[in-house]
């Protein structure tokens, strides 16, 4: 298959092109309509079409003859457990738990929220959920009560499903006291909370509320995959926008299994059969896209990792994965092999194993520098894919097509060509198209390809609003960058307050509000530093109520502790820096974009709106004297 001619089709017809790539995908009933203009004005696929994802991802597979082969291999260096789980046997798991599931009453549309770390039940969670029709919320277990709390209140579930402890490193972080306490701290009150007990530490149950995950579904009867709607949501996943109430991205079914099954076999180059480690957590779209769905759909066999890329238990953890499954490709943030490097500086632990069922690794979620590129590359000595996408998509919209013949070469600092479907431009502030080379507002022209998100749970306003006001006819990324003669894509960075810490996408905002509600604060700002290993982390700029006096190393701990109890340890906010003013413009306004300019060591323009000129040389020099910039 040719790039070119491939990339054009999905240009000048996307319905045709997508709706010859719906035929790769089994629908109980097919799609009529491919392309529907909703009434928000935003766009949805196959919403006329019947299918169950999890009929997708498993009892197909058995159906095509994968019974036996392994659709999960679980490997927990944490826990030293390791389970190789068969087509057959997830099916079997996946509908007893939807019976049980049944049994207490959820019903197509009802909403679960899944609470758990990287142990197999919860990818039975999760596609027990679609089995019925419900829709699962999984929020990332490194997130404190009162973030689970919100998504709670937004999400309002039937259940929530949980497990009695995570583990980070060689630390078990109970899980069932935080989701008891957000359970208190959330308007909404699920009927029950369902627990897999782990044996290495067992959780405090409350019988009116807490159902043990093996005795409920004991006696439950296997349920049957029940037909959803293309264009049914068939999960909500929160992500940082701008402000600190999180965003619940609506994906749905029909566009999502049309695009992970395409991206699955033609952007990665897998075949069913074939060995993928999405080395990511189900907390996050990755885990969704491709620890569970994507490879699944695809009829691969998947990694479920328990464990990190160092101290698991040796910073050739990952090397030692790939030998012992035959891992065919894999994908993971940059931040991981930044990790390992920093470790093993010469890469050294990687020849004990034997790599050579590699043909490729994928990174994104961050920038690659170059440094951690050449590296790895040399270790590797396979291609290493830079490539770009967002929870919001769900599958990348730039990337090389491993699956074709030819795909496009790797160009240091571009995240490679958009992939068909994808029609990106490079805006100006008023929506004008910038030159090849200029940097400015990375946007997607309407219509936006299968499996993109197209709405905001119990917001649909807010969609439009975050992403298709700014400029009319395009989606928004929120990223900036340019493109080069040739239409590779370069990603510089974030234009609005999110920022980008290990990977993880984090909203300033968010860490605003629990700093702001500090005694001795009177107003902040929360910017990203860079940082060589994390790519950024957050650092507070706090100006001090007046006549208040605390000391500043203890103003700064006790905000640590605020945000890591507040919004969770994910966020790595170990940073606040007193200023006596922050940079305005003439309305009152924090002049934001500035400031990451400057946190970023970037050059900057002095903006015409700003208020008083010498705060910004100001704010340089504390950042300069903390070691900041
Ligand atoms: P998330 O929604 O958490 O996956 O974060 C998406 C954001 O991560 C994007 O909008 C980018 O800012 C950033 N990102 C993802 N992939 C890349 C990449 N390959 N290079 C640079 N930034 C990336």
């Amino acid at each position: 298959m040719g790039y070119t001619e491939e990339y054009r089709h999905a240009l000048e017809n996307p319905e045709s092109y997508w709706a010859e790539q719906a035929k790769a995908i089994s629908w109980y009933k097919d799609p009529q309509t491919i392309l529907q203009e909703t009434e928000q004005g935003t766009f949805c696929w196959y919403p006329d079409g019947e299918l169950n994802s999890c009929y997708l991802a498993v009892d197909k597979q058995v159906e095509e003859g994968r019974g036996e082969q392994v659709a999960l291999y679980y490997d927990s260096p944490s826990t030293q457990t390791k389970e190789a789980i068969t087509y057959n046997d997830l099916q079997q798991r996946v509908s007893r738990f939807a019976g049980a599931m049944k049994g207490l009453g959820v019903e197509k549309g009802d909403r679960v929220v899944i609470y758990m770390p990287m142990i197999p039940e919860a990818a039975v969670a999760m596609l027990a959920c679609a089995r019925l029709g419900a829709i699962h919320s999984v929020v990332f277990g490194g997130f404190a009560a009162n973030e689970l709390a919100i998504r709670i209140d937004d999400a309002t579930p039937k259940l929530i499903l949980t497990a009695s402890c995570g583990i980070e490193f060689d630390k078990k972080i109970a899980y069932k006291p935080l989701v008891d306490k957000a359970v208190e701290l959330a308007a909404h009150k699920p009927s029950h909370t369902v627990v897999c007990q782990r044996s290495v530490l067992t959780a405090e149950m409350n019988p009116a509320r807490d159902l043990d995950w093996h005795e409920f579904q004991k006696d439950a009867e296997p349920a049957d995959c029940v037909a959803v709607k293309g264009s049914d949501p068939l999960y909500v996943l929160y992500t940082s926008g701008t402000t600190g109430q999180p965003k619940g991205i609506v994906r749905d079914n029909g566009g999502h299994a049309v695009a992970l099954r395409y991206a699955f076999n033609n952007v990665y180059g897998m075949k069913a059969g074939d060995v993928w480690w999405g080395a990511s957590d189900i907390g996050w779209v990755v885990g969704h896209s491709f620890i569970v769905y994507g490879p699944l759909m695809g009829g691969g066999s998947a990694i479920f990792y328990e464990g990190k890329p160092i101290r698991s238990p040796d910073a050739g953890a990952f090397w030692r994965v790939i030998e012992e499954y035959k891992v065919n490709s894999m994908f993971c943030a940059p931040t991981a092999y930044r990790a390992i490097r920093k470790e093993d500086p010469t890469g050294a632990l990687s020849k004990d194993y034997d790599l050579s069922s590699l043909r490729w690794v994928f990174v994104a979620g961050e920038k690659l520098d170059s440094s951690t590129f050449h590296w790895l590359n040399e270790l590797l000595q396979v291609p290493v894919i830079d490539h770009w996408w967002q929870t919001e998509t769900g599958w990348p919209m730039t990337s090389p097509m491993m699956g074709w013949d030819n795909p496009s070469e790797a160009r240091l600092g571009s995240t490679n060509k958009p992939i068909p479907g994808y029609d990106i431009r490079v805006l100006d502030g008023d929506g004008g198209e910038m030159e090849a080379n200029e940097t400015g507002n990375i946007c997607v022209k309407l219509p936006l390809p299968p499996g993109v998100a197209w709405s905001i749970w119990n917001q649909p306003q807010r969609y439009i609003d975050s992403y298709l006001e700014a400029f009319p006819g395009y989606y928004h990324t929120g990223d900036g960058g340019f493109k080069d003669d040739d239409g590779y894509i370069y990603i510089t960075g974030r234009t609005d307050d999110v920022i980008n810490v290990s990977g993880h996408r984090l909203s300033t905002g968010e860490m605003e509000e629990v700093v702001s509600a500090h005694p001795a604060v009177a107003e902040c700002a929360v910017i990203g530093a860079n940082d060589s290993l994390k790519g950024q982390v957050p650092v507070g700029l706090i100006v001090l109520k007046a006549g208040e006096d605390i000391d500043e190393v203890q103003l700064e701990k006790e905000l640590v502790e605020r945000v890591r109890g507040e919004v969770g340890a994910l966020a790595c906010f170990r940073k606040a820096v007193v200023v006596e003013r922050l940079p305005k413009t003439r309305s009152g306004k924090i002049l934001r974009a500035i400031l990451r300019k400057i946190a970023a060591n970037e050059t900057y323009k002095m903006p015409s709106t700003i208020d008083d000129e010498t705060i910004l040389p100001e704010i340089e020099d504390i950042l300069k004297e903390r070691g900041l910039v």
